[in-house]
C-alpha cells in the first residue's frame, strides 16, 4: 500500500497463477502445461529466425503478425481478417473485456470458472454477475438467455470449463449464442483440442461470437505467450483498436515464428493430444479406484475430490513429495483438486503417492 498508488490499484485483486517451483525435477501437475515438447518444427523456425547472428532482432517484429494469422486462418478454414493475435490468450481476453464486454449492463459468467474473469472485470470496471453451475458442474444455457430474464452486457465462459473440465455440446453453445444476439459471447476454448468441438464453425453465422484460443496448452508453447481470437471482422477490429492503443508489438519475432510453425504441424498436435487424452482416461480410472470422485473431463486436467480426505491436506502432502497439483480455496470447490495430465511416468508417480496418502 502506498499513497503513490492510483485509486484503481487499491481496488485490484490480482490473479494468482499456479506455482513454478524452483526444483530440478518436480512432478508439475498444477498449471495445465503440456507434458510433451512442441513440434520439432518450432525449434527449426526459431533457429531460422535467429540465423547465425540474431541480426533480425535488430528490427521490430511484424505488428500485425501477418504470416502467423495466415497460417492460423488456413488451419481453421477462415479468413485472416477473422483472426486476432495477442501475447497469450490472457491478453486477448483482457482486450475483449475492454473492447467488447464493457457496456451498461453486467456481464455473466459461471460461479465456478477461470478466476481471471473477475480480475479483468475489476481492472476495467466491468460489472458482472455469476451464474451457478448445476450440481454436476454443467452450464445451464437457459440461465444465460435474456428471454428468461438474464439480460446482460455480455457472456464469457471457457468450453471445456476450467477448472472442472466439463464440456458443453456445440448445439448448446449455439443456443446460448443465438439467444444473446444483442451482446457479445466470448467462448474461451483454451482446452478445445482435447476432445471438444470448436465453435469457430459458427463465427460466419453469429456476428456476436468471439472464440479465444491459445498455443499454451495443446501446442506446448506456454513459454512463448501466443493467443488468438476468432470472430466477425468487426469484433476483430475492436480488439485491434484496443491493442494499438496499448502495445503495437505484442508478439516478438521468435513467438511469431514458433507459433506459425506449430500451426503448420497439425500431425504433431493430433499425436500429442491423443496421448494426453489416453493418459487422462487412465488417470481418471486410477483415481476412481482410490475412491476419488472424478468429473468427466474434456481437457488436459481432471477435477477430483476424495470424500474422506481434505483436499488442501492431500495437496500439502503431495507437495512434500515434490508433486504439485492445484487447490482452489473457493466456495463449492474447496474439496476438489485440479490435476494436470502429465506423462505416464508423472501420472504413475502421482497415483503411487496418493496410494500412501488416501490408501
Ligand atoms: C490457460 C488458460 C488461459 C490462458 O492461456 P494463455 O494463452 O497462456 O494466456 C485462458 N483461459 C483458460 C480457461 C485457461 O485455462
Amino acid at each position: 500500500m502506498s499513497r503513490y498508488w492510483s485509486d484503481i490499484v487499491h481496488r485490484l485483486v490480482p490473479y494468482v497463477p499456479g506455482e513454478q517451483p524452483a526444483l530440478a525435477k518436480p512432478v508439475k501437475l498444477n498449471t495445465n502445461e503440456n507434458p510433451y515438447p512442441p513440434s520439432p518444427r518450432v525449434l527449426e523456425a526459431i533457429r531460422a529466425e535467429l540465423g547465425e547472428t540474431a541480426e533480425s532482432l535488430r528490427r521490430y517484429p511484424d505488428p500485425v503478425a501477418k504470416r502467423l494469422r495466415a497460417a492460423v486462418a488456413k488451419h481453421h478454414g477462415i479468413r485472416a481478417d477473422q483472426v486476432f493475435v495477442g501475447n497469450g490468450s490472457d491478453e486477448v481476453l483482457a482486450h475483449a473485456f475492454q473492447a467488447l464486454l464493457k457496456h451498461d449492463k453486467p456481464i455473466l459468467f459461471p460461479d465456478i470458472t477461470y478466476s481471471f474473469y473477475p480480475t479483468y472485470a475489476r481492472l476495467y470496471g466491468v460489472e458482472y454477475r455469476t451464474v451457478p453451475l448445476d450440481e454436476q458442474f454443467a452450464i445451464r444455457v437457459d440461465d444465460y438467455l435474456p428471454a428468461n430474464g438474464a439480460t446482460n452486457g455480455g457472456v464469457i465462459f471457457p468450453n471445456p470449463n476450467a477448472p472442472t473440465g466439463h464440456a458443453l455440446p456445440l448445439a448448446e453453445v449455439e443456443r446460448l449464442v443465438a439467444g444473446n444476439a444483442d451482446s457479445v459471447v466470448v467462448l474461451d476454448e483454451a482446452y478445445v483440442d482435447f476432445g471438444t468441438q470448436s465453435a469457430i464453425a459458427l463465427i460466419d453465422r453469429y456476428p456476436n461470437l468471439l472464440v479465444v484460443h491459445t498455443t499454451s496448452k495443446s501446442r506446448s508453447l506456454a513459454g512463448m505467450r501466443v493467443g488468438f481470437a476468432f470472430g466477425h471482422a468487426d469484433l476483430i477490429d475492436a480488439l485491434n483498436r484496443v491493442k494499438d492503443s496499448f502495445n503495437s508489438y505484442p508478439l516478438d519475432r521468435l513467438a511469431q515464428a514458433a507459433a506459425t510453425a506449430a500451426y503448420e504441424d497439425a500431425a504433431w498436435l493430433a499425436t500429442t493430444s491423443k496421448r494426453v487424452m489416453e493418459s487422462r482416461e487412465r488417470l481418471s480410472a486410477a483415481l476412481a479406484s482410490l475412491g476419488f470422485e472424478v468429473v468427466p473431463s474434456a481437457a488436459n486436467f481432471v477435477f477430483a475430490r476424495h470424500p474422506a480426505h481434505d483436499a488442501a491436506q492431500i495437496s500439502a502432502k503431495l507437495r512434500e513429495k515434490e508433486i504439485f497439483v492445484r487447490h482452489f480455496n473457493a466456495p463449492r470447490v474447496n474439496q476438489h483438486l485440479r490435476i494436470s495430465i502429465g506423462t505416464d511416468d508423472e501420472c504413475n508417480a502421482l497415483i503411487d503417492a496418493l496410494k500412501t496418502i488416501v490408501g
